[in-house]
């Protein structure tokens, strides 16, 4: 592949997850953010993961001294080959930071969003120039250790430019996914937000605590799902007969209401129940150690991964 610039507009949690991946598979990365203080914190946070990447392995010539920041943002996508861009979750900022992307960046430069939720026809609607090469590809935080990565074009994408895309992220060691249909939330999000809400009418309901709540996924479903997805989990569930008996036997639970369906109210009581039990659960432990601990576990479950699902 012909890749060999890469840039990264906006360096929040994001942004530095890319970044740290780029740079371990030895990639020159540029990187732009218009906050104060967001190079120290970028290469702060590049630091912190870099142990992380050494475990996992880096590619020849991979540093951390191979990133640059650059505050003018037209300067920043100028001669990149690929542009991967992580503003806040906000249409009218990410369609107006990816028409400004469009404006500067050469003509054959892939325009990434790393967005979790908004539609890629509504990202490109605004970019004038080459509105063909821009793309949906969301990460999963941490973005520098989870492999998956969902690719989506728009109406006016160029599906060459998506498999290029593909193409670039199989050489991180990622795994990406293409999503034939644009859709909210794309495919893992859209799961996730069916638990999360069912888990804030649990709490809301007062039929358990957060820690419960996280407890019945990580001693239950969370250690299955890291070898297996819902439909592979059914199915052995299922005995002998797989998913043709448990759909035989559960099909008819899909109408009870086991499920609430419709998000809770936000109300002030439950954000500060919900914010109480996280801190709770994770009282006296600073979130870099937790990061750590996560990582920890990330890379030795892939290493898992890999005996049993080669
Ligand atoms: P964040 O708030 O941590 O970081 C956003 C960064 O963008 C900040 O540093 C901010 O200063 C910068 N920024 C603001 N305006 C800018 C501009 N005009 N040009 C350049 N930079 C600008 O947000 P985040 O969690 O990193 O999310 C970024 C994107 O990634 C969002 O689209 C989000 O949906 C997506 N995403 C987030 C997660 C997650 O778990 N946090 C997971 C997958 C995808």
């Amino acid at each position: 592949n012909t890749i060999s610039k890469v840039t990264v507009v906006g360096t929040g949690v994001i942004g530095n997850g890319w970044i740290t991946r780029f740079l371990a598979n030895g990639y020159q990365v540029t990187a732009t953010d218009p906050a104060p203080g967001a190079e120290e914190r970028m290469r702060e946070a590049v630091r912190n993961a870099w142990p992380a990447m050494e475990q996992m392995g880096l590619a020849e010539g991979a540093s951390v001294d191979n990133l640059f920041f650059e505050e003018d943002l037209a300067k920043a996508v100028g001669s990149a080959d690929f542009i991967q861009e992580c503003v806040p979750e906000r249409e009218g900022l990410k369609r107006s930071v990816i028409a400004d992307i469009d404006r500067h960046a050469s003509a054959g430069a892939v325009i990434a969003s790393s967005t979790s939720g908004i539609l890629p026809s509504t990202l490109q609607a605004d970019a004038e120039h080459y509105p063909e090469r821009v793309i949906v590809a969301h990460p999963f935080n941490p973005v520098y250790l989870v492999p998956l990565v969902e690719l989506v074009g728009g109406a006016k994408t160029d599906s060459e430019f998506v498999e290029n895309a593909k193409e670039f992220y199989n050489g991180l060691n990622m795994k990406p996914l293409i999503v034939n249909k644009e859709i909210e939330g794309h495919i893992a999000d859209r799961l996730m937000e069916a638990i999360w809400r069912e888990s804030l009418h649990i709490v809301n309901d007062g039929v358990a605590t957060t820690e419960e709540v996280d407890a019945s996924i990580v001693y239950g479903p969370g250690l299955r799902w890291a070898l297996m997805g819902p439909f592979m989990t059914l199915h052995m569930g299922g005995g002998k007969a797989g998913m043709r008996h448990l759909l035989e036997q559960f099909g008819p639970a899909l109408k009870l209401p086991w499920t609430k369906l419709e998000a809770p109210e936000l109300t002030d009581e439950l954000a500060e129940k919900v914010i109480e039990g996280c801190e709770r659960q994770t009282a006296g432990v600073e979130m870099e150690k937790l990061e750590e601990r996560r990582n920890q576990f990330l890379i030795e479950l892939q290493q898992l991964l890999e005996k049993y699902w080669p």
